[in-house]
């Protein structure tokens, strides 16, 4: 079995009202030994139609920021805490985030990555185990155990958040920033120079 489908979860009915809401599984994506991991809530309706983390108006933000720092979708992996669409975009309840978290260690502890860039409250507040005020916080670097390992996570505002809001872009693109610089890419010149990629 290659890395990437041994962390592609294909067959899982743990969560009955996900499993009744959703199209499909919307696994991560990118590569399986990623330096930077951006996880987000959990899919939407563009996501679960398209089996994509991360596309329609929210995925174009992150790929917008992500060229503005160096990089390019193809060199970050990015997945979510649930892989199941929420009936009628609610949040995913304590339960589902538990059963899934599983399979988000598995690909954490798979890739590895130099840093886990939180998008938004709910991954945020998952991974650090605490309340998170996202706005006030975006940028802060925390240190975490996650399974049985150390892991450093990069608190960041969702990308949706930046569509109405000058300030919380600004936000966005400097905590994306900051995650460049932590995994080694000059923004500046446009080049990604993250070892692996
Ligand atoms: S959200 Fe995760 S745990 Fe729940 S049914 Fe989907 S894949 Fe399984």
């Amino acid at each position: 079995m290659s890395e990437m489908e041994d962390l592609h979860v294909s067959d899982c009915e743990r969560c009955p009202a996900l499993v009744e809401s959703r199209s499909r599984i919307v696994n991560g994506t990118g590569p399986a030994d990623a330096d930077l991991l951006f996880v987000g809530e959990g899919p939407g309706a563009n996501e679960d139609e398209q089996g994509e983390p991360f596309v329609g108006r929210s995925g174009t933000v992150l790929d917008d920021g992500l060229r503005d720092v160096g990089l390019a979708r193809e060199d970050v992996r990015i997945t979510n805490c649930v892989r199941c669409r929420p009936p009628e975009n609610r949040d995913p309840t304590d339960e589902e985030l538990a059963h899934c978290r599983g399979y988000l260690e598995t690909e954490i502890t798979r890739l590895d990555p130099e840093v886990i860039v939180t998008l938004g409250k709910v991954p945020s507040e998952h991974l650090l185990e605490r309340s998170v005020a996202v706005t006030k916080e975006a940028g802060s670097l925390e240190d975490v155990r996650i399974g049985s390992e150390p892991r450093r996570v990069l608190i960041c505002v969702h990308p949706a958040a930046t569509l109405y809001d000058r300030s919380q872009a600004e936000t966005f693109e400097a905590a994306l920033e900051r995650a460049a610089e932590l995994a080694g890419v000059d923004g500046s010149s446009g080049q990604t120079r993250l070892d692996g990629f």
